[in-house]
């Protein structure tokens, strides 16, 4: 006897009901007004540009969609990264699913070319989720902003990750003469929680989604009330790509200011 195949839509409808709490993390503002001062800025960043590296793609003001914070001084244009330098990552794999490198690596470069922000994986790290500084410095005492840290953690670890939470991502902004920039953030996952995520149909994606959402905090996107849209709180298997309002919110992320060191 032959089987027919399951329909598509059955087979979809049977592992449904997943449920991903997608949160976001805020963290600490550090307020440095004025010039010269050295406590928070660090130098110029070595592979810094005079210009923006990339340039965000054009897209339709259209969909929904809600930046984490704005400028202090005009709520409609959102606090960003500096597009004039690398935004340097490096991640921990503790806890990380089979195949995470690959994971990461496709969410890192859909954030980047809907942005046109410019990321770089400078690898493994042991470095723990609970570490907020802005700032690291090198044997010879050269500071710089401490690269984003994606990590594979558990919620004994990470209590924010309790419960349904597969995931918090968000940045730290620091502001001088009156403007804003993200300088360095975290997007911290559940790695047990995704490791079953990824066992049902359409798992890969799904977890990559789970990052995609992540680092949508991490460069300045709040949660928005439309199913339709990756940056809706609760994460479902009919949502894995950036929706139209991701896209619009995203572009206008990779479109700041740059830092004049
Ligand atoms: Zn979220």
């Amino acid at each position: 006897m032959r089987r027919r195949a399951e329909p598509r839509g059955r087979a979809r409808r049977a592992v449904a009901g997943f449920v991903l709490v997608l949160g976001l993390s805020l963290l600490a503002l550090q307020l440095t007004e004025g010039r010269g001062t050295k406590a928070t800025f660090p130098d110029r960043p070595n592979d810094a540009m005079e210009q923006p590296i990339g340039q965000p793609p054009t897209v339709r003001d259209e969909g929904t969609y809600q930046f984490v914070r704005t400028q202090p001084k005009d709520d409609n244009e959102p606090v960003t990264y500096d597009p004039c330098a690398p935004i340097h990552v490096v991640v921990n794999e503790r806890t990380a699913v089979p195949g995470a490198d690959g994971i990461v690596r496709q969410a890192v470069d859909s954030v980047s070319d809907a942005t046109g922000l410019a990321f770089v994986l400078d690898g493994r790290t042991d470095r723990r989720p609970d570490d907020e500084r802005q700032t690291t410095a090198d044997p010879q005492g050269v500071r710089s902003w401490r690269p984003v840290l994606i990590s594979w953690s558990d919620p004994d670890e990470t209590p924010a990750l309790k419960g349904p939470v597969a995931g918090v991502g968000g940045s730290t902004a620091v502001r001088r003469d009156g403007h804003e920039w993200f300088v360095t953030g975290g997007v911290t996952l559940d790695g047990p929680q995704l490791r079953q995520l990824l066992r049902s149909e359409a798992g890969r994606t799904s977890v990559r989604a789970v990052v995609m959402h992540e680092l949508g905090h991490l460069v300045g996107l709040d949660h928005v009330k439309d199913r339709g849209e990756l940056m809706y709180a609760t994460g479902s298997e009919d949502v894995t790509e950036w929706g139209p309002g991701d896209r619009a919110g995203l572009a206008a992320l990779g479109g700041g200011e740059c830092i004049d060191y």
